[in-house]
């Protein structure tokens, strides 16, 4: 398999889109039932009714969404589109469909339908999706229902074309069975407590919108080396092969010129982007060899992660017409960078003033102030809930494996706002002497916009005018990392807000009472700022000794979504509610169980299937070689010798480690708790993993090359 397929990779010719010198203008958002179509194809009333609940949340009627339904049915059969589907992100982590035709017979012909009850909510079934036993109580049904503040948009396949609805998922009592319940109840929450401040500062601010941008890193080889990799296929990444030669320590790759056939990939992947609206904007190459990474610009929360969903799934479809497969895990290959999603975050008001970018007038600087420290309080409070958001079996390999901040949660600020922050607590500022001078509070110190430090350690990282979470894995659905980020915003606010309120009840000057109580705050808080390398073992120490926890591992960590703190923050918040919170605590256990199971059953037949026949092999070649030589009366030198004892010695090892592993996992198997379990598969089968491929990597190094069947990292990193 592997020479067959190096063989195809030779010849292969590149792929080019029939889309060349298209009009990016043009075909933007041609596929989204977007603001202009809706104008379109909407009476006034049903345009108004839409744009209405977009904007404030409310729920459009039956009769208004009958018009919806009507018009969208005209619009999506004018674009050639067949079927429609509600397009759902359950607890899997991939997207969901169910396609109807639009055509049902009549009278013997066949008419196009498509009505308010097909628009507004669907009961899919679709029992097999994880629900954490919601679903097994008494009632299993499982809806999907409409989101109007995520456009409809019609997919193109090959052979033809379906309108898809954003919906979400529930279950028949409610309790949220996707990722985009909970995201679009904390951002409500988030834009309500911002907007509250607001009106501090701001008298016409009446909403606040989240914002997202989502950097998106993944590698790419070749299909044919890809095929020839058991474990590519079946769990996304290596789980042998030796380190090549050259890694990515000549830093040659990063931001170098794109290699054509990629560049091709690339270009077709942003036209059918920006067909559904994905506003790609920008594309280059990322530090380790095969490694990628594109952009877009940012969006309301909610469509972005939308988005970035459809994107992966793009990705995936395009990368194949390509002769390419997309890896989005994050960790594909030992000893190079992984791939992350840093998700970049503000919050901007109605009236267009974004939060986290500081003002230029001491008001401005105030709110800014207010947004920014009790962000960081947030944080510092819910650092392990945040941990776990972003916790998973893939995304385990990557955090503090010196490319990716540790498990550790800190913020970074830069050397500017450090300097502010601690002059508002001290309440005096240094002049360019460096003299100090109290200051009022009218007069909150200057803050400069070319805050331009840059710390790429940090797992929270302030870069301007916006948070980046830096933490998130390539194959993450956002939205669970940023409903936790929204949700310990808000709460932080809302107590804010309460202890302000409350001291100016109490007869405070309201500017006071903000200054005297964001010092508290921010006294609270401070431990989790840190400027320096997050990689290094210095903060792991320093870490320590602040009290910040560093949770190496997803069970450990998904522990998070259990505690009290999860209680105070999602339960009162009524983002979550208790019986939610434990059911997506065992789907998240059982997922980590799964993917470590699967990848142990594929460690196993590589061991076996893989690496041992051709070890074998050539031992019995080399030891044959000595026998023929001593009956010959040759003398055989003591080197040929130790290489036969090395290659039996690592054989030896592969095979008993194997074995070893193998009944650790049918130990954890039949454990029924699955907290139990799922540690168990981290402690005693994941950790020995690495043991065994040690072992199997040496033997790559070993045996010859013409009969080694899995391609070589060389192979699937330099070769295209
Ligand atoms: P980097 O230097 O980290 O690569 P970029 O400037 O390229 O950062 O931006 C990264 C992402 O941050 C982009 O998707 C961009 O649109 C997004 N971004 C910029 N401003 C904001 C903001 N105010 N809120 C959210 N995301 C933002
Ligand atoms: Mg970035």
């Amino acid at each position: 398999m592997r020479f067959e397929s190096l063989k195809t990779l030779s010849t292969r010719k590149n792929y080019v889109t029939e889309n060349k010198s298209i009009s990016f203008t043009d075909l933007f958002n041609s596929n989204v039932f977007d603001d202009s179509a809706m104008r379109d194809f909407l009476s006034k009333e049903a345009y108004d009714s839409v744009s209405n609940s977009i904007k404030s949340g409310k729920t459009i009627n039956r009769k208004m969404a009958e018009h919806v339904a009507s018009g969208m049915k005209r619009w999506a059969l004018s674009k050639g589109a067949t079927h429609y589907t509600h397009w759902f992100q359950p607890l899997t982590g991939s997207t969901a469909e169910k396609h109807d035709s639009f055509f049902e017979p009549e009278n013997g012909k066949a008419v196009e339908k498509f009505t308010a009850g097909a628009l507004v909510q669907q009961e899919p079934d679709a029992s097999s999706l994880p629900s954490g036993g919601l679903r097994n109580t008494f009632e299993a049904r499982g809806y999907t229902a409409w989101d109007p503040s995520s456009p409809a948009f019609i997919y193109e396949n090959t052979a033809g074309k379906t309108l898809c609805i954003p919906t979400v998922f529930v279950s028949y009592n409610g309790e949220a069975l996707d990722y985009k319940a909970p995201l679009l109840k904390s951002l409500n929450l988030v834009d309500k407590a911002a907007t509250d401040i607001c009106k501090y500062f701001l008298k016409k601010v009446s909403s606040c919108t989240a914002s997202l941008g989502i950097e998106q890193e993944y590698f790419l080889v070749d299909e044919a080396m890809y095929q020839a990799r058991p474990d590519l296929v079946m769990c996304g990444r290596t789980l042998v092969g030796h380190a090549p030669a050259k890694g990515q320590q000549m830093d040659d790759h990063y931001f170098g010129s794109i290699p054509d056939r990629v560049f091709n990939y690339m270009y077709d992947l942003e036209v059918e982007a920006a067909k559904i609206g994905i506003p790609l904007k920008t594309r280059h190459n990322e530090v380790a060899p095969g490694q990628y990474e594109c952009a877009p610009m940012f969006e309301d929360v909610n469509l972005a992660v939308d988005h970035n969903q459809l994107l992966m799934d793009l990705m995936d479809e395009v990368a194949k017409r390509h002769h390419f497969r997309v890896l989005l895990h994050e960790k594909p290959f030992a000893g190079i960078n992984g791939s992350g999603k840093h998700n970049n975050w503000s919050l901007i008001t109605n009236t267009g003033v974004n939060l986290l970018s500081p003002g230029s007038d001491p008001n401005s600087n105030l709110l800014f102030l207010t947004i920014f420290i009790n962000t960081i309080k947030a944080v510092h409070d819910n650092s392990d809930i945040i941990r776990a958001s972003i916790a998973s079996a893939s995304n385990d390999h990557r955090l503090g494996a010196n490319e990716a901040p540790p498990a550790i949660i800190s913020a970074f600020i830069g050397s500017k706002l450090t300097q502010v922050l601690n002059a508002f607590l001290e309440d005096s500022t240094a002049n360019n002497k460096g003299e100090k001078k109290s200051i009022n509070i009218d007069k909150i110190p200057e803050i400069f916009r070319d805050n331009t430090d840059r710390n790429r350690t940090s797992p929270f990282a302030f870069t301007g005018n916006k948070f980046e979470l830096r933490a998130v894995g390539s194959s993450t659905n956002s939205a669970q990392p940023m409903t936790a980020l929204n949700t310990a915003v808000a709460s932080q606010l809302i107590q804010f807000k309460a202890d302000v309120d409350a001291a100016v009840a109490s007869g405070k000057d309201l500017k006071k009472a903000i200054v005297l109580e964001l010092k508290k705050v921010l006294t609270n808080a401070q431990n989790i700022l840190f400027e320096g390398n997050n990689y290094s073992d210095e903060w792991a120490k320093e870490a320590k000794k602040r009290g910040l926890s560093n949770i190496k591992n997803t069970p450990e960590s998904l522990k998070a979504y259990v505690s009290q703190q999860a209680m105070d923050t999602f339960v009162k918040n009524g983002i979550f509610t208790k019986e939610e919170l434990h059911a997506r605590y065992e789907i998240m256990l059982e997922d980590y169980m799964k993917k470590i199971q699967i990848e142990g059953r594929v460690l196993g037949e590589i061991a076996y299937s893989y690496v041992l026949p051709p070890a074998i092999e050539y031992l019995t070649i080399v030891a044959t070689n000595i026998r023929t030589l001593k009956e010959a009366g040759i003398k055989v030198g003591k080197a040929q010798k130790e290489l036969v004892e090395t290659i039996a010695n690592h054989i030896d090892m592969v095979k008993i480690k194997t074995d070893k592993m193998v009944e650790a996992r049918k130990k954890a198997n039949i454990m029924e708790d699955s907290e139990k379990q799922a540690i168990s598969y981290h402690f005693d089968v994941k950790e020995s993993f690495d043991d065994i491929r040690y072992h199997m990597d040496k033997l790559e190094q070993l045996v010859d090359d013409k009969i080694w069947q899995l391609p070589k990292y060389r192979e699937l990193l330099f070769l295209r």
